[in-house]
């Protein structure tokens, strides 16, 4: 048995999937005239009461068309320092956008409205424009953790006070709301923009959603097509993108369960230094010295089981839909068998 636990990215798409791509009608979609696309931007547009959405090959993309968006050259974006568009998008805010990052040394991932409060900027000739805030929901580096609404709330009323615009990289939302019973629609209003991605623990092979009001998308359109994300018969990837969202959010809340079952045995062994709070389907954790991520990762890929490094002696397992009880059972083994 192969598991695998390097990213919740590595699922291949189900046989349910595979039928409704063989069964979609597609069309062009730079035309606009792809019904499954449609379809699916629609969904996803009143999933989270706004007015329109995009279908982009990646969340680096939708992140990129959200920054680029809301923002001018010589702005300034507000961020926690393990925010995703900060660290895992190639520095594409100050090539795509022009603009610099002014970042928070949040809680794992996680921002406070004092703490924006604190970042923006006064306007000067001489200082850049604090334009835009990007929260990361669930928080990927920051090990899962998610924001409540009543955390997001206080930083929404201070960005519309302050005339700065929101948006949320929901990669992994999903993760956080069966995880707190909050629905779309609430998160939904209190951002100008949210992406989410389909490929992570939804499942599907490629794809993540823009979701905003009307003029918005109409922009990000441009945008897209500049970037060279404009794409023809996408219709079938659309379709493991409603499948999905139809038939696996619910069932995510497996995976964190599972990822919290990791946490707990890995909090018991003697060669754990720390486990950080499992709330999500992530799983960091410290080794206890003198182990070392890359020699802990080769033992435990010659027993079948492979993982990421996230830091020297820091290890991140991820949970996904590929990823089932009985691989579950088998990872709990190895992991209190070994002796390191
Ligand atoms: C995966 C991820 C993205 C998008 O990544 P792509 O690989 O470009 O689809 C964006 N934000 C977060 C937090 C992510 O984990």
């Amino acid at each position: 048995m192969h598991i695998n636990l390097i990213s919740d990215t590595i699922t291949k798409p189900t046989p349910e999937m595979l039928s409704a791509m063989f069964a979609a009608q597609v069309g062009d979609d730079v035309f606009g005239e792809d019904p499954t696309v449609n379809t699916l931007q629609e969904k996803a547009a009143v999933m989270f009461g706004k007015e329109a959405a995009l279908f982009c090959p990646s969340g680096t993309m939708t992140n990129q068309i959200a920054v680029k968006m809301h923002t001018q050259p010589l702005d300034e974006v507000i961020l926690d320092h393990y925010s995703h568009v900060y660290q895992y998008e190639t520095g594409g805010y100050a090539y795509n956008s022009g603009v610099g990052v002014n970042l928070i040394a949040g809680t794992n991932g996680k921002i406070t409205a004092t703490q924006v409060e604190a970042a923006i900027k006064p306007v000067h000739d001489w200082l850049p424009l604090s334009r835009l805030v990007v929260l990361e929901n669930t928080a990927n580096k920051g090990g899962g953790s998610f924001y409540t609404l009543d955390e997001v709330k206080p930083i929404r009323q201070l960005c519309r006070k302050r005339g700065l615009k929101l948006h949320l990289d929901g990669a992994r939302l999903f993760n956080a709301l069966v995880e707190t019973g909050e629905t779309t629609q609430d998160w939904g209003a209190q951002f100008d923009s949210v992406s989410i991605c389909l490929s992570k623990g939804l499942g599907a092979p490629v794809g993540s959603l823009l979701i905003g009001d009307q003029d918005f998308i109409k922009n990000a359109r441009r945008v897209r097509k500049v970037m060279g994300g404009g794409m023809r018969q996408v219709g079938y990837l659309a379709a493991t993108g409603i499948f999905a969202l139809e038939n696996h959010v619910e069932r995510l809340k497996i995976d964190n369960n599972r990822a919290k079952v990791l946490g707990e045995t890995l909090q018991s062994l003697p060669w754990v230094e720390s486990v950080r709070p499992v709330q999500t389907n992530i799983v960091i954790f410290d080794l206890k010295a003198p182990l070392m991520a890359d020699v802990f990762l080769k033992k435990l890929a010659e027993q079948g089981v492979n993982a990421a490094p996230f830091g020297p002696a820091t290890v991140r397992f991820v949970t996904h839909l590929d990823f089932t009880e009985e691989m579950l059972e088998k990872t709990v083994e190895i992991l209190k068998g070994m002796k390191n």
